[in-house]
């Protein structure tokens, strides 16, 4: 069987093309995030347009068709090969190839123009092969950091595939010496040789492309670790900042108060008044501090999630809610409740926080607070909606944000935890919570958990 070298060349042309369609892809995408990709891209146009230069042996002047041809696809291995160092981050000097480039223009015009001689060029092309893709090979496989090697492996491998090929190549063209000066028109060894070079080709895009990917996933496992790494470190800091603050402000609250106890019939009115807001003060930051704790363990000493009957959940936070429903005549109703993965005691505190609110910010006639869910995929929508004053649309991010509250003391009492606790213990399970709102008209808060994984009805 002959293989016919012009179809094959071809087919060199068509795979060339496509995988520079595939690498011009990965160039878009990811040039400004590597270094070197524009070289890859470059190289593989040089190695198209040089392969349609030696199709067009014959139609266009031989200076294109062979000399120039040539010295783009040997260009090309160059140029691949200081795009791979710079992704690498390994650049060195490049004087010695461009060396050889002169030489091997000079031997192959000489052999072209002078002395045609088809079997010398091929020679010094299948010489300057070996040699230039030795390079990138020794580079991915030795030269790059060990930690990269895994992701350069199969690069290096394509390269190592290329150094076989040509030097084998090689062999072939001194024991089968090629006859007459067609290219188009020699034997089937060097045939061979094309045909692997065009599955190196394909091999070189897919090899490519699967680095790029490989360390493109590998950096965001590394980002996603560090982010992990540093919010578990904000969290340590929160909260032994928070520990360490109680000491020292407990002074302050034992001897502003001791103060008021020893010397109140030495002082007069203001003294006392002073004493009374340092106090008062004390007292304030105290809470507060006790609520960054607080806010800190729903994760720190948060416990395993395991199969939560709400009903339960529900029925414990409306027994510690008993002197508020009494006291202001509330009528808390509920749907039947699901079974949710979730960790029960913070649960009871998210329903808790939730119906605390529906009774406190209501207006004069008596709260009705309702309580539902409904399943949604592979997760329940929880909602605790109140007849209460409502809230304007503006300020629906605003009041699940620690310390922040629409009313003073006065109007309402609280601190402004409740809901930043109800969102970190969501967060922590995985779910979203929101609220609809409009003053005047009542809340509803919304909240989601996931399900069980069993089928299951409310
Ligand atoms: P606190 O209750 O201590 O003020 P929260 O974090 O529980 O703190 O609530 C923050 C703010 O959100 C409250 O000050 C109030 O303005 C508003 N809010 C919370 N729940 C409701 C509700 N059910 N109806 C109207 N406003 C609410």
């Amino acid at each position: 069987m002959t293989l016919d070298i012009r179809t094959l060349m071809v087919l060199y042309a068509l795979v060339n093309a496509a995988t520079a369609a595939a690498i011009g892809i990965v160039w878009y995408q990811s040039r400004k995030q590597y270094a070197g990709i524009t070289f890859w891209l470059v190289d593989i146009i040089l190695q198209t347009a040089g392969a349609t230069l030696i199709l067009l042996r014959g139609r266009v002047p031989d200076f294109f068709s062979i000399t120039l041809s040539n010295t783009m696809i040997l260009a090309g291995i160059i140029i691949i090969y200081m795009g791979l160092e710079r992704f690498v981050g390994r650049k060195s000097s490049q004087i010695h190839n461009y060396v050889l480039l002169a030489i091997f223009i000079t031997i192959h015009s000489y052999y072209t123009y002078v002395q045609p001689n088809l079997q010398i060029r091929t020679i010094t092309i299948a010489a300057m092969t070996l040699i230039l893709t030795a390079q990138p090979f020794w580079l991915m496989l030795r030269r790059v950091d060990p930690a990269m090697r895994p992701m350069t492996f199969l690069v290096s491998t394509i390269f190592g595939g290329y150094v076989v090929v040509s030097a084998l190549r090689l062999i072939l063209l001194i024991v089968f010496p090629l006859q007459g000066n067609d290219f188009f028109k020699t034997a089937t060894p060097d045939a061979l040789t094309i045909l692997t070079y065009i599955i190196l080709t394909a091999g070189l895009g897919f090899s490519l492309i699967l680095m790029v990917n490989r360390r493109l996933l590998g950096e965001i496992k590394t980002d996603a670790e560090e982010l992990q790494r540093s919010n578990a470190e904000l969290e340590r800091f929160a909260y032994v900042a928070s520990h360490d603050l109680q000491e020292p402000l407990r002074m302050v609250a034992s001897y502003t108060q001791l103060l008021e106890k020893r010397y109140k019939d030495k002082l007069d009115a203001d003294a006392m008044e002073f004493i009374n807001n340092a106090a008062d003060g004390a007292t304030r930051m105290q809470i507060m501090i006790e609520s960054l704790l607080q806010l800190s363990r729903i994760t720190t000493r948060g416990r395993p999630f395991q199969v939560t009957d709400c009903e339960k959940v529900f029925q414990k936070a409306m027994a510690n809610l008993q002197l508020a429903v009494s006291d202001s005549g509330a009528k808390v109703t509920h749907d039947p409740l699901p079974e949710v993965m979730a960790d029960d005691v913070q649960l009871i505190q998210l329903f808790q926080n939730l119906v605390a609110n529906a009774i406190k910010f209501r207006r004069e006639e008596p709260p009705k607070v309702h309580v539902s869910a409904r399943q949604d995929g592979n997760e329940w929508v929880f909602a605790v909606k109140d007849n209460g004053i409502g809230i304007a649309p503006k300020d629906y991010d605003r009041i699940f944000v620690i310390f922040q509250r629409l009313h003073s003391q006065g109007e309402y009492p609280g601190i402004g935890i409740g809901l930043a606790l109800c969102k970190k213990i969501v967060e922590r399970h995985g779910g979203r919570i929101w609220i609809e709102s409009q003053p005047g008209q009542g809340s509803t808060f919304y909240f989601t958990i996931k399900a069980t994984g069993m089928r299951q009805q409310a």
